[in-house]
């Protein structure tokens, strides 16, 4: 392996080579995705003297900020919060013009971060992966794509998202539909405006959330069909004026450090008093603060007990269904769109500009598809139990098979032939979230079970390529060729990991947290994704392995 000089040939971006002409393209490290996380870990990686090539399925950088491109997307993160800390001179030049930015904003930021890096001559688009297989006799993992193209390297890092594989819902006749129909992840491009069209929105997800305020304005007639309704709360965005923006640029250091401290990586974390230790009128004010603030705040900066202890979390429950109740005009709507069968928070909270005021609009009505049930997609809308419903444009806001999903679609054989799809089949086994056994060399920067699916996504990121990348530091300063995890690490953090869902209450409800997913065959049980320990906690877990020389991986 080479140090500080990449050893595979430039690839240009958005080429679409003959395959036969340059196959196989061998270098020291193969990222699977040029998301957020995926261009830093090239950035790191070439710093760091590591021949690295970025293979993206899309036609350009950006991951979820390049395919979701519905209208009214946007962060539900603080914008400079959310931009990578790794460069001052990044951080002084950026200015963001949101205090919570739009998709837009977004994809001009991280394309912006690709050309002041030069990053984009190590990446090829329109590249979709197809099979990862390792080849034992030489240490190395051999990538396969749509196109043909075949790639070699020692390590293999994925990026992969862990909400890039859309799921459509099984409903019978979805392929008649006369008019246009498509998922959220997959908006087409010219897709910009609803004027004169009667659109039909499945989902009410924080995607839906977001999407149907701004369809609502726009169209002639708008059903939202909602299976079961989510606890959303006011994003209260606004923009941020030059003069804040110079002012925010000099508390970076502060805002960072914030966020290391919070167990999502987000600007505001648990407010530290106990519960029941303050005053019923103080925490009544406490609650109407934290509704009138913008963010996160009033989900994840809230006594801790809301999201551990049911009482509590039946109470301010009981607090936001109030504050539904006084947006929306019809009470009987209203409470369609109170959640029943889950408290406060225990699912994503969606942040929300006009959601509930949507339904105040004359040209926007709920179908309750729980009362009345979708049949089938007919060629001229959906039928429902009580009525066909006439539209000219049908949306699937219906989510993802969630942080695994991306893995799955990839064909990943490693040692022994083991299919990485069949070890997962009961959900993830990974030790740390970064590796699994029988898979060596393969790491995975956001993969299940891992901090960064749980938190702030870049502040998550950063930690986790920052570990990676030191540890293949010292895998080549040491020769060493093979490195995965031992079987007792994966067991006792499968342990750790299952041991923390039952400290919250998110495995009570069902969502994409515990890997629940009507539209795939037996998604209804827990499925341990997710890493509940908070983001410390976990940089802690990484950090102690690291400094006991790896602890819990096999190297050979
Ligand atoms: P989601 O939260 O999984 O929501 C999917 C929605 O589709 C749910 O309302 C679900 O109903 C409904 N649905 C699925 N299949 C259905 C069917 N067969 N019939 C009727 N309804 C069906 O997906 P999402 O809204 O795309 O959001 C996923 C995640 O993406 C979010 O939780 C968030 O982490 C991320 N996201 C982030 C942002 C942001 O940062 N601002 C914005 C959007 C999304 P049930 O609830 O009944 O299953």
């Amino acid at each position: 392996m080479t140090r500080h000089q990449p050893q595979h040939p430039t690839v240009q971006p958005g080429t679409s080579r003959d395959a036969d002409a340059i196959s196989p393209v061998r270098t020291d490290v193969l990222v699977i995705g040029a998301g957020m996380c995926g261009i830093y870990a090239l950035y790191r990686l070439r710093e760091l003297g590591f021949g690295t090539i970025v293979l993206e399925a899309g036609g350009d950088v950006g991951g979820t900020w390049y395919w979701n491109r519905y209208p009214g997307c946007r962060f539900d993160s603080e914008s400079y919060s959310y931009g990578y800390s790794f460069s001052r001179e990044l951080l002084e030049e950026w200015d963001w013009k949101e205090h919570f930015a739009p998709q837009t904003e977004t994809l001009a930021y991280v394309r912006h971060v690709v050309e002041k890096f030069d990053l984009r001559r190590d990446m090829v688009f329109d590249c979709r992966v197809t099979d990862a297989i390792h080849d034992a006799k030489n240490d190395e993992w051999e990538v396969r794509t749509e196109s043909g193209q075949v790639f070699r390297s020692t390590y293999l890092l994925t990026a992969v998202g862990m909400l890039s594989a859309p799921t459509l819902p099984r409903i019978e006749g979805r392929e008649s539909f006369g008019g246009q129909a498509f998922h959220t992840y997959d908006w087409p491009e010219e897709k910009t405006g609803f004027a004169g069209e009667r659109v039909g929105i499945i989902g009410t997800g924080a995607t839906g959330v977001q999407l149907i305020p701004v369809v609502a304005a726009q169209a002639e007639a708008l059903h939202v069909f909602q299976r079961r309704p989510n606890w959303c709360a006011p994003l209260h965005n606004s923009p941020i004026s030059p003069e804040e923006m110079a002012r925010i640029k000099t508390r970076y250091d502060e805002f960072f450090a914030q966020c290391r401290t919070t167990p999502g990586g987000f600007l505001h974390g648990p407010d530290r008093r106990k519960f029941r230790e303050v005053p019923e009128a103080e925490r009544l004010a406490f609650w109407e603060e934290l509704y009138a603030s913008p963010g996160f705040g009033v989900w994840i900066g809230n006594f801790a007990e809301v999201l551990t202890d049911p009482e509590v979390n039946a109470e301010y429950s009981a607090f936001i269904a109030d504050k539904i109740r006084q947006r929306v005009s019809d009470p009987d709507l209203a409470e369609k769109l109170i959640p029943k069968d889950h408290g406060f928070g225990t699912r994503r909270v969606p942040l929300e500009t006009g959601y509930y005021e949507a339904y105040n609009r004359p040209n926007v009505d709920l179908v309750d598809v729980s009362e009345t049930p979708i049949l089938r997609v007919t060629p001229k809308g959906i039928r429902t139990t009580a009525r066909e419903y006439e539209l000219d444009t049908l949306i699937y806001a219906t989510g993802f098979d969630a942080i695994t999903g991306a893995f799955d679609r990839i064909n990943i054989i490693g040692r022994d032939g083991a299919r990485l799809r069949d070890q997962w089949r009961d959900g993830p086994l990974t030790y740390l979230g970064v590796q699994s056994r029988g898979f060596p060399n393969l790491f995975m920067l956001a993969g299940p079970q891992g901090g960064s699916v749980s938190t702030n996504f870049p502040r998550g990121i950063e930690d986790i390529v920052d570990w990676v990348t030191g540890f293949l530091v010292r895998l080549r300063d040491r020769g060493i060729r093979r490195v995965e995890p031992r079987e007792d690490a994966v067991a006792a953090w499968q342990k750790e990991v299952r041991d923390l869902y039952q400290m919250t209450l998110f495995r009570t409800a069902k969502s994409w947290f515990t890997g629940y997913n009507s539209n795939i065959e037996g998604r209804d049980g827990i499925r341990y994704l997710i890493y509940n320990g908070g983001a410390p906690r976990y940089r802690r877990r990484l950090e102690d392995a690291a400094e006991k020389g790896y602890e819990g991986f096999e190297m050979r």
